[in-house]
């Protein structure tokens, strides 16, 4: 793909960024960025945050130029709120720096703010995605930032100016967007906080804010800067106040607004896409392009605005994690080259879903007839590329399962044989006696995936418990064809048991009845009289009328038990 452009938004991105690049400073690594908040489980949302360079990225180093993408962990911002589901005592941490607030009490991690990176980091490598962390706890307190500090605060007059050409119009009220639910506020929350104090104070305009020397937290108010001696005082609600110099001060930071665009120029920023929140006019992307270059003296980074990502479903997501599936939970039910796939063939403008209900079934057929379509060359350049940038990186390809058999259909075997491995076992070989599965490792890890989501997602209601015994009362309330329909059946069962030919049998037995060819073309009649014959089938399996795919249903049975049950 060296050189490749125009191929799919990727290719475009990175086209822009490596001709920016090379505008700015020839031959320097390109850097592509990504700011997260470890205040909260990091919502399956926030990952277009990262996705989004980690694509460019990507395909930047696929054309051999060196690129590297930093995560910022902005784990200097203040804890806001204490989650649902965590001890309301953690209140008396709200406006602490996040990693300063102690861990959730069951939490091995030494704060909260690494509680919460830990199950992200971990995705990030299940996802392939390579990244340099830089947490922003680390870069404040050890004094990287001084200058920027010492500039920002010197520069105060003009900051203040900047930002208020744009603060008449935040009061208008259509810019004040209503979340949809809890999963939206959480993923708009993203990076940063759009809504956070910009530094205006009644001593005047202050773009640092100290954390309180006393009790840490961030309900300080400066009230006098001196910028011969850098002297800064500040008060605390605690009663708190002292002098410091904020030439030698590390516990604070400055206000987000001007704490990204620092970043950007601090860093060399040429990609940074944000959330839709941090797009609108005044919002931190807008204002920071003309802080960066008004008081910093650098550029604003190539700036996408990305759309929001949704879930459906999410049946039975535990509520101790607050109801918000992480990266995490979505890898528990889907292999990584799917979820990379979700958002590689979405422009970042446009929203889409992560399936978590039976949609993902579906998912999984497309997913699988675009790798069937490019194995043999017909798949469309775009459908290509988005294939390539899922199943692998530049450094090389990710786990995939040697033999991807249908997700459906290892939902359902799980289903039916209640997650037995020897039982899974038997079922798969008999899928296809003419190359038969030898083991479960040729399944996974699919098998695993759709086996974690068949017991997590699928609701007790719509699991398949194959009966025990026949239904004798509806047995014996058949009438003469419908008997002669399951005999049909019976008398095939052993010359038809695989996949394919147990699905020509279930439907070509209607078509018998009806004196028909088993080749003949179906009519409004016989496709009633199918659907018949397999709720039929159904009730007297599994006791409802609807259930897994009939063929994979009769596999998972057992010709023995498929016989009992239908009164053999
Ligand atoms: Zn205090």
């Amino acid at each position: 793909m060296a050189g490749s452009s125009e191929t799919d938004w990727v290719s475009r991105f990175a086209d822009e960024v490596i001709a920016e690049a090379e505008r700015r400073a020839p031959g320097k690594v390109i850097v592509c960025a990504s700011g997260l908040s470890p205040s909260g489980p990091i919502h399956l949302g926030n990952l277009r945050e990262v996705m989004t360079p980690h694509l460019v990225a990507d395909e930047i180093r696929r054309r051999g130029y060196e690129c590297v993408h930093i995560i910022s962990w902005d784990d200097y911002d203040r804890f806001r709120k204490v989650p649902a589901g965590i001890d309301p005592a953690w209140a008396e941490h709200i406006g602490k720096p996040l990693t300063s607030v102690p861990a959730p009490a069951y939490s091995v991690y030494a704060n909260w703010a690494e509680h919460f990176k830990a199950p992200m980091i971990y995705a990030l490598e299940a996802m392939g995605i390579e990244f340099h962390a830089i947490s922003q706890t680390w870069k404040y307190t050890s004094g990287a930032y001084r200058e920027q500090i010492l500039l920002a605060m010197r520069e105060r007059h003009k900051i203040d100016a900047i930002l208020d050409r744009y603060r008449t119009k935040d009061k208008s009220p259509a810019l004040k967007q209503t979340p949809v639910d809890e999963a939206e506020a959480a993923a708009v929350e993203g990076s940063g906080a759009a809504s956070e104090d910009d530094g205006t104070a009644a001593a005047g305009y202050f773009p640092y804010k100290p954390y309180c020397t006393a009790c840490e937290r961030d309900l300080t108010t400066v009230t006098s800067y001196d910028d011969e001696t850098t002297e800064l005082a500040y008060t605390c609600v605690c009663g708190f106040s002292e002098v410091v110099r904020l030439s030698e001060h590390n516990r604070g930071k400055l206000v987000w607004k001007v704490d990204w665009p620092m970043r950007w120029n601090y860093e060399g920023v040429v990609f940074e896409p944000s959330g839709v929140d941090h797009s609108s006019p005044g919002s931190s992307f807008v204002v920071g392009g003309q802080i960066v270059r008004e008081v910093f003296g650098g550029e604003q980074p190539i700036g996408p605005m990305y759309a929001f990502v949704g879930i459906s479903g999410m049946a039975k997501m535990s509520s101790s994690k607050g109801g918000v599936p992480t990266p995490a939970d979505a890898l528990e039910i889907m292999e990584a080259p799917l979820l990379r796939w979700l958002y590689a063939r979405r422009k970042p403008n446009q929203s889409f879903k992560i399936a978590f209900d039976q949609e993902i079934q579906r998912l999984y057929d497309e997913w699988d007839a675009l790798e069937r379509k490019v194995a043999d060359g017909t798949a469309l350049p775009a459908d290509v590329a988005a294939h390539s940038r899922a199943i692998g990186t530049a450094s090389g390809p990710l786990t995939t399962t040697p033999r991807p058999v249908p997700y459906r259909t290892l939902a359902s075997v799980v289903d039916v044989s209640a997650g037995d491995g020897e039982q899974t076992l038997r079922i798969l070989r008999d899928l296809d006696p003419a190359d038969p599965i030898d083991s479960l490792d040729e399944v996974k890890p699919r098998l695993d995936r759709a086996a974690h989501w068949i017991t997590t997602q699928v609701p007790a209601d719509q699991r398949t418990r194959v009966r025990d015994e026949p239904d004798a009362e509806l047995l014996g309330s058949l009438g003469d064809a419908e008997r002669e329909s399951l005999r049909l059946l019976l008398d095939g069962l052993d010359d038809h048991w695989s996949l394919d030919l147990l699905t020509t049998l279930v439907y070509s037995v209607p078509k018998l009845q009806a004196g028909l060819a088993a080749d003949a073309k179906p009519t409004p009649e016989l496709k009633a009289a199918q659907r018949a014959f397999f709720a039929l089938l159904y009730r007297l399996l599994v006791g409802r009328d609807t259930g897994p795919r009939l063929p994979t249903l009769l596999l998972a049975v057992g010709a023995d038990q498929v016989r009992k049950l239908l009164g053999a």
